[in-house]
């Protein structure tokens, strides 16, 4: 069962929730010098397949955007036809950024050269950190019905990409949920309503909500200034930022600097995931499953890899 927290009107003077507020009946108060982040580009996620031929919607790491520093991709796979997602992703590497996978429906499992093995259900997530190298697969456990998840790229810092491998397994009910007034966050990373998501010690000091608004509802929450952050529509459509620029399932929108995103539903209901994390301002070279600082880096991945040197060590 989902950990629900439910604020309270004293929660919210003290402070807690300064700058949040939740629902069109309680606007957020404008904070001093604080700045609404608004939307630089919309990008459409595009149609296409990967690993052992499961067909997914890229909304990063495509033509349209390449990347957002530290974001490397965003795959949303979403179908109930069992021959779009049955093939999986078998046995691959990777070397020197993070996967992470969030699941809204159907089940994966997850083992790799490690040892590890571990179930992905709805409402869970996985935050790998591939460091040094790791050969994984990413198999659906289910033959039939709804296949509903995500995945984010994410990079790691020049001097951190040949760390030792990393795993954190978050079962739904470990990510925490505020719910109030029509709108419904869970934080995964970072925080928000005073909330702070499970995943921990990751470099580029991630934010990542699961926000559903109903229709009628406005929504302020929090996004770290020194912070890039995009915002992807999962389902039915949200309004976004001081334009409230309607975006529509599929669409992610790369978001201005500034420290607050608003967030506001007229259509049924809307949701999005909220992404936001530190910048490295480093070189990127990357090639399939490995994302390096330099052309010499991902050709010593790849002999690495036909070496058998990638993994352990
Ligand atoms: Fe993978």
């Amino acid at each position: 069962m989902t950990r629900m927290v439910r604020l309270s009107r004293r929660q919210i003077i003290a402070g807690t929730t300064a700058s949040v507020a939740l629902g069109c009946k309680m606007p957020p108060p404008p904070a001093s010098g604080a700045s609404e982040r608004s939307i630089e580009k919309i990008v459409s996620a595009q149609r296409t397949s990967d690993g052992a031929g499961v067909k997914l919607n890229r909304a990063l790491g495509g033509g349209a955007l390449s990347m957002l520093d530290p974001f490397l991709l965003l795959d949303e796979f979403q179908s109930d036809d069992p021959n779009d997602y049955l093939a999986g992703f078998p046995d691959h590497p990777h070397r020197g950024f993070e996967t992470v996978t969030y699941m809204i429906h159907g089940a994966m499992e997850h083992r790799d050269s490690v040892g590890n093995r571990g179930r992905l259900r709805p409402g869970s997530a996985q935050w790998m950190t591939a460091g040094r190298g790791i050969v994984h697969s990413e198999m659906p456990k289910q033959e039939r019905g709804l296949m509903w998840g995500f995945q984010l790229w994410v990079n790691l810092p020049r001097a951190r990409k040949m760390i030792k491998p990393r795993y954190q397994d978050i079962a739904p009910e470990s990510i925490p949920e505020a719910s109030r007034d029509g709108a419904r966050v869970r934080v995964v990373a970072g925080t928000a309503e005073g909330i702070t998501g499970p995943v921990s010690g990751i470099d580029v000091d991630p934010l990542f909500l699961d926000l559903t608004l109903t229709k009628g509802v406005a929504y302020a929450t929090p996004l770290p200034a020194t912070h890039n952050a995009f915002v992807y529509v999962t389902d039915g459509a949200v309004r976004i930022g001081p334009s409230k620029t309607e975006l529509r399932r599929g669409q992610l929108a790369v978001l201005s600097k500034g420290d607050r995103l608003s967030a506001s539903c007229d259509a049924e209901s809307g949701r999005i995931i909220v992404v936001a994390g530190r910048p490295l301002g480093e070189p990127v070279a990357r090639r399939g499953p490995f994302v390096m600082s330099t052309e010499e880096e991902i050709r010593e991945a790849f002999e690495d890899y036909r070496a058998g040197r990638l993994v352990g060590g």
